[in-house]
């Protein structure tokens, strides 16, 4: 892959459409365009949407009417020159756009190479590509917006400040090092110290706010649990709003493990419903009933439902003990609509963290699948509990990317050392090998600090030109 080459591909779905869009992007990109379709005039308009026709070089006999807008470099998508073509969408008619194109010399794009450019060109970060991607792949309106949100630059602004205050400390010491004859006062070990805190916590407070972020990215995964017929089904389909799941009066019908999309707040739900976890009778059963346990564990928040309407069981009492131990919890006392028979002080016992020997949150709500009462309450709490976090700042100042948190981590990691090392008042040079640890993977997220900025600070803040 070389940057000097005109690149060329469908960018619309494929398959047939209204519209079908072949973009073309670099050096050649108006000039292909020129010599294959026809104009009223030329030269085109930048910016501006031409209507001319596609005709078969061969017999000059038109092909599509097409609609065509170029962009002069920088001010595209990718930052060179770029030529998006409209035609109707037949897909016979793109990819011949595309071959003749081919023919003219572009080059066919790799997956994503469009991105990759504007990438290169510095017309986007890392973290803005990356939310280009996320963006297209949302499945609900919040997911879209956060990722237009970092798609602008919001993970970068939100940590450019801090490495900001990092490369300034960087440039403090190395002057204090390199003119340590001149007049440039020592940073005190004090002032260091704080200003590392102050770093470390609110790098701290970003990492933190991932576990938010990944579920608004990836969706939340609810298990379903409960006892036969104390309306699993009806709930997980009052939360689908659509009728998915066969609701049965047969006990132990639910489907096993099937995973549905619905969404709470914006947020995809994905369904670990489960046909309870029955005790085992022989080593197959156990084995199900084991993988169903651990997809249990292994959700974000576990819902316990059970049938309000029905004295409370000894199963009832198992369930709620094998729940409480893995994490958050929310019981629904279904089928509200119907005389309460369970009471408040029969799973209060079991759901204090002293019986559970975990301080993870449970919340009850009272819900009828019937009538639709509580179901309300029953979304706001899946979402208080599984994403307590959502409070934390505006769309898209938190982080919803892995990569992102781990490199977070690494320069949390590298700061602690730095920490430590300013505590033990070890000699500058040392303690700049941490910080610059620090540093790089954050600018593998924000782009590189050249020495240059690094010089350009040492020599702006200090009074060092005698
Ligand atoms: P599951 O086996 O736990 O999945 O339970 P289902 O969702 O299949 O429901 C079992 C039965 O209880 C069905 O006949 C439902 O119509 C009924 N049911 C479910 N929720 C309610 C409710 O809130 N109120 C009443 N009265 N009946 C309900």
């Amino acid at each position: 892959m070389t940057n000097d080459d005109t690149i060329v591909a469908i960018a619309t779905p494929p398959g047939r459409g209204g519209m079908g869009v072949v973009r073309l992007s670099g050096e050649r990109a108006m000039e292909i365009a020129t010599g294959l379709i026809r104009f009223p005039a030329l030269p085109l308009e930048t910016q501006r949407a031409t209507l001319g026709e596609f005709c078969d070089p061969q017999s000059g006999r038109t092909l599509d009417q097409v609609v065509v807008t170029c962009f002069r470099r920088p001010h595209s998508y990718t930052a060179e020159d770029v030529v998006e073509i409209s035609c109707h969408g037949a897909p016979v008619v793109l990819k011949f756009l595309v071959e003749c194109c081919l023919k003219r010399g572009a080059r066919a794009a790799e997956p994503g190479e469009f991105t990759m450019r504007a990438f290169l060109n510095g017309r986007l970060d890392l973290t803005q590509a990356e939310a280009i991607r996320d963006l297209i792949e949302s499945r609900t309106l919040y997911q879209a917006r956060v990722a237009a949100q970092q798609m602008e630059g919001a993970v970068s602004a939100r940590l450019k400040p801090h490495k900001q205050v990092l490369v300034d400390l960087i440039a403090r010491l190395e002057a204090g090092i390199d003119f340590a004859e001149d007049d440039v006062a020592v940073m005190e070990w004090e002032e260091i110290r704080s200003r590392l805190d102050a770093l470390r916590a609110d790098l701290g407070r970003l990492v933190e706010g991932y576990e938010y972020g990944r579920i608004v990215r990836e969706g939340l995964s609810l298990a379903i649990v409960g006892r036969p017929n104390v309306g699993k089904s009806s709930i997980f389909n009052r939360l689908l709003n659509e009728d998915r799941a066969i609701v049965t009066a047969t006990p132990g019908t639910t489907r096993d493990l099937v995973a549905e999309s619905a969404n709470v707040g914006g947020i995809p739900l994905r369904f670990v419903d489960t046909a309870g976890i029955r005790e085992a009778h022989d080593v197959a059963e156990r084995i199900g009933v084991e993988k169903t346990f651990q997809a249990i564990a292994d959700s974000d928040l576990r819902l316990l439902v059970v049938d309000s309407s029905q004295p409370w069981t000894e199963e009832d009492t198992r369930l709620l003990r094998k729940m409480r131990p893995l994490g958050a919890l929310l019981i629904a006392c279904n089928k509200s609509d119907l005389p309460a028979r369970v009471r408040n002080a029969d799973f209060e016992p079991f759901i204090s963290p002293e019986a559970a020997a975990t301080a993870a949150p449970v919340e009850v709500v009272w819900t009828s699948a019937l009538s639709g009462d509580g179901l309300p309450q029953l979304r706001e709490k899946i979402l208080a509990l599984a994403a307590p976090a959502r409070d934390l700042g505006a769309e898209g100042e938190f982080i919803t990317n892995l990569r992102h948190q781990q490199l977070l981590g690494n320069s949390l990691q590298a700061l602690a050392k730095a920490r430590r090392a300013a505590e033990e008042h070890v000699p500058h040079e040392m303690l700049l090998i941490d910080l610059y640890d620090a540093l790089r993977p954050l600018d593998t997220l924000t782009g590189a600090t050249y020495v240059d900025d690094l010089l350009n600070l040492i020599f702006s803040t200090f009074c060092v030109g005698k």
